[in-house]
């Protein structure tokens, strides 16, 4: 039983192997792999299965290129460039009769295999196993016959058990685990498609009403507008109103846009310490009013790639919900840091701060605690705009004490590097 015990082994390795790449794949969802790094893994697969094969006689290697033969040809379509590849590396072990069987065997197999991957990929999952499995014990019969060939005398029973059951187990276990895989990448990709239709057809219905309120009061004081014995006073009163009310319309359509259309419409270079100047100078009355005082601590430098825009929109919806949480005023800190690949900003604040149910919720489409006063739609712009961007935020809270908001962009290095000198000279 030496060579179904060897091919067992053999097996064995190759399965973790396979659930190794199947995990470090799935951890790395950005990670897909182009025809010609998997035509090398496929390769490096063949060639490590053949140089670990079990050769008792001179010119016969038992061994489990099968598998990646079978899957390759049939999953991938390249068939033909794996038993190129296959009659190459056991070339390299001698041009014995070994090597001639197996060139008989496999040209045409290349042929077949050529033939038979567009109909393959259009089978359901359960045929497309059953097929790779037939594929595994077809090539293990003809295996077996050719071996006998090569040396009428040796093994023949354990020969036969190992190429009849080890291949086609391998091959059915690595196809069902792949047609696994890819029915769970489908059935999250509709998952994801039916959230985002339902966020949409949710926001549809919320739009409406949120600038329905500011166009019916707009267009009350309109209407009051025409009493032509209204006062001065109260005139200019009402068209504040009217335009506050306007205001306040476009601030949600400009939000859903922003959310619509997350992708950014220019691709600058962001200086983010002229930026937030320029935010907390908008932001300022605001702040005066709830009796907010804003402490800056930017670093020298910082530049990334963005749309100012938007990134302007994104940090005015998070100091303004950081000055918000302070009614009764407070400090909000916002502080920059610069390393060699990422710029840092914290926004702080010293205001009610959140539970940890509401840190979960942040950022979900229409999640307010501010009942009238709020849209629920700032922090999901915030979250859209900083994935456009490459970025990422985390946040802490805790209630009573405050809130911190940290964002991490990558930074443009050629850019730092001038700067750097820059600000060296100065110095100097
Ligand atoms: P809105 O400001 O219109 O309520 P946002 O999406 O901007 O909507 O914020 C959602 C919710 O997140 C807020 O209602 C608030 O409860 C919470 N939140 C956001 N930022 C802060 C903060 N700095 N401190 C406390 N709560 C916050
Ligand atoms: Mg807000």
């Amino acid at each position: 039983m030496e060579i179904t015990k060897h091919l067992f082994l053999n097996l064995s390795l190759f399965i973790i192997f396979v659930f190794i790449c199947l995990i470090f794949f799935d951890n790395c969802k950005k990670l897909t792999l182009s025809k010609s790094s998997l035509i090398i893994l496929f390769i490096a697969m063949l060639w490590l299965c053949i140089q670990f094969s079990y050769n008792p006689v001179p010119n016969a290697r038992y061994d489990l290129r099968i598998i990646p033969l079978v899957l390759g040809a049939l999953y991938i379509g390249i068939g033909p460039i794996l038993i190129a590849a296959t009659l190459f590396i056991r070339g390299l072990y001698g041009f014995d009769f070994g090597f001639l069987l197996t060139c008989i065997l496999y040209v045409p197999l290349a042929v077949i295999f050529w033939r038979l991957y567009p109909w393959f990929l259009k089978q359901v999952p359960a045929r497309r196993i059953f097929v790779t499995i037939c594929m595994g014990i077809v090539l293990g019969v003809l295996t077996v016959i050719g071996m006998g060939f090569a040396n009428p005398d040796a093994y023949w029973l354990d020969a036969w058990i190992a190429f009849l059951i080890i291949p086609s187990l391998g091959v059915g276990i690595i196809s069902y685990g792949i047609e696994f895989v890819h029915r769970n990448n489908e059935m999250q990709q509709q998952l994801i498609k039916a959230e985002k239709l339902k966020a949409v057809e949710q926001m549809g219905a919320a739009i409406s009403h949120e600038i329905r309120n500011p166009l019916t009061a707009a267009s009350g004081f309109v209407q009051l507008l025409q009493d032509d014995y209204l006062s001065r006073q109260k005139r200019k009163e009402y068209l504040m109103i009217v335009k506050d009310e306007l205001l306040s319309a476009e601030r949600v359509i400009q939000d859903y846009l922003t959310f619509a259309k997350p992708s950014l419409n220019a691709f600058e270079e962001l200086n983010v310490k002229s930026e937030l100047r320029q935010i907390i100078n908008i932001l300022l009355p605001l702040a005066n009013q709830n009796s907010v005082e804003i402490i800056t601590d930017f670093s020298v430098i910082g530049f990334i790639k963005g749309d100012g825009q938007k990134f302007r929109q994104c940090f005015v919806n998070v100091i303004k919900n950081a000055i918000e949480s302070m009614p009764n005023g407070g400090y909000l800190t916002i502080t920059t840091e610069f390393s060699k690949n990422y710029v840092t900003i914290s926004v702080k604040d010293t205001g009610i701060g959140m539970t940890m149910e509401q840190l979960e919720r942040l950022g979900e489409p229409f999640y307010s605690t501010k009942g009238k006063n709020g849209t629920g739609l700032g922090m999901m712009v915030v979250y859209s705009i900083a994935r456009a961007m490459d970025g990422s935020i985390w946040a802490e809270s805790e209630v009573g004490i405050g809130t911190t908001f940290y964002f991490k962009f990558p930074t443009i290095p050629s850019i730092a590097k001038n700067e750097v000198q820059k600000a060296n000279q100065q110095e100097n």
